[in-house]
């Protein structure tokens, strides 16, 4: 007997007269990287993060499936106990030098990781980009220090907050997206680095969508606005998009990297990732290093849809990444034009409250360097359609 059913029941019911339940779509076959069977019917999809095309890359394909046969499929335990193997310690060596830090430590999901940051850096506050992502939100809270959030990419507001908080005994730590996950603009991370150094605190970068994409080689937005380490001492990133894999890790100076493996508690107690998964994220490194076109070629195709969209009249926030919405407004509208879409063949989905804020509703397009410029063009005619019939 579940002793909480009416309280679990009253909460589906408030979501659903809200309008804010969400459902899953079954994915029913895999027909490429960015195709696949959905609601019956074949579709190019626009909503993944496999921004580089990697995900089912016959190479890193290729090197899951030859680990696996090596290492079996489950780690067996977590890193501190007997999971921490080979393929591991050698792809955190080679994420440290890929980003240019002296040391990476791997997790099992970026959620972990930002959790896992929040915990060991715990200051007298954390400042927060109002559209940061969830797990960053839950970071500054896991900190235990007082969350104040800062107005989206402003630095001015940060130094304000910054200056209010001064406290040199306890550092403030600043939370922010590299790359902001619903509007795909980059932070100014020049000016929020600067802004920490003159007021002593840390900042943390989630890069979850930058690292692959942007920057020399792929090494993100830290990397492509100049910062080291002593700029950015905690730089997170993720590989289940741009690597098309899956897990993430922090990577910064040997201090904080061992102050995470000694305490953080979403590291210590959780079991590793399995070693073939370490083994494709390592292959797919090596093809990310070697294909520089992938890059250019999802950034040139987000360009393309960019034009022809702000050609149609549609609200484009300013993102130069692959990330591209389009603003709607109301949710019913931005329902109604992905079921417009689906029904065309293009996957989709809309964005709504509380993900976004109210009033905002959009498609969030995402471009893959597995699209071309087809696709692009045949999705901007039937967008053309679905707003102006
Ligand atoms: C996807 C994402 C995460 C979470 O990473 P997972 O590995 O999927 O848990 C964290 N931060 C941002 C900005 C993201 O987009």
């Amino acid at each position: 007997m579940l002793h909480a059913r009416d309280s679990l029941a009253a909460g589906l019911d408030a979501l659903d007269r809200a309008g804010r339940a969400r459902s899953r779509r079954v994915v029913e076959q895999h027909l490429g990287p960015v195709r696949s069977v959905v609601a019956g019917r074949e579709c190019t999809t626009f909503c993944g993060n496999d921004y580089l095309g990697l995900a089912d890359h016959p190479e890193v394909v290729g090197a899951l499936r030859e680990a696996a046969v090596e290492w079996g499929v489950g780690s067996g335990a977590s890193h501190l106990v007997s999971g921490h193997t080979r393929e591991h310690h050698a792809l955190e060596e080679e994420l440290a030098d890929f980003v240019g830090r002296p040391r990476a430590l791997l997790f099992s999901t970026g959620y972990m990781a930002n959790l896992a940051l929040g915990s060991v850096l715990a200051g007298r506050v954390a400042c927060e980009d109002r559209l940061n992502h969830a797990s960053l939100l839950d970071a500054g809270l896991a900190s235990g220090a007082r969350l104040v959030r800062y107005a989206h990419a402003d630095v001015g507001a940060l130094r304000a907050r910054l200056q209010r908080q001064r406290d040199p005994s306890r550092p403030a730590l600043v939370l922010t997206d590299g790359v902001f996950s619903m509007d795909g603009d980059v932070a100014p991370l020049r000016g929020l680095a600067e802004a920490c150094r003159e007021h002593g605190a840390d900042l943390v970068v989630d890069d979850a969508h930058g690292f692959g994409v942007l920057g020399p080689g792929g090494a993100g937005s830290v990397a492509e606005a100049g910062l080291g380490v002593d700029d950015v001492p905690a730089l997170m990133c993720t590989l289940g998009k741009a690597a098309g894999t899956f897990g993430a890790f922090v990577a910064g100076s040997a201090l904080l990297v061992e102050s995470l493996l000694q305490r953080a508690r979403t590291y210590i107690y959780t079991t590793a990732l399995p070693p073939a998964l370490a083994a494709a994220t390592r292959a797919s490194l090596r093809v990310m290093r070697r294909e520089d076109w992938r890059r250019e070629k999802v950034l040139a195709l987000a360009a393309r849809f960019r034009v022809g969209a702000t050609g149609l009249g549609l609200r484009m926030l300013p993102s130069r990444t692959p990330i591209q919405p389009v603003v709607f407004g109301s949710e019913a509208a931005a329902v109604a034009a992905s079921a417009a879409l689906l029904d065309r063949g293009h996957w989709v989905p809309a964005i709504r409250p509380p993900t976004v804020p109210a009033g905002s509703s959009r498609l969030r397009f995402t471009f893959s360097a597995a699209h071309d410029e087809r696709d692009v063009d045949r999705l901007l005619d039937d967008l053309a359609a679905a707003v102006h019939p």
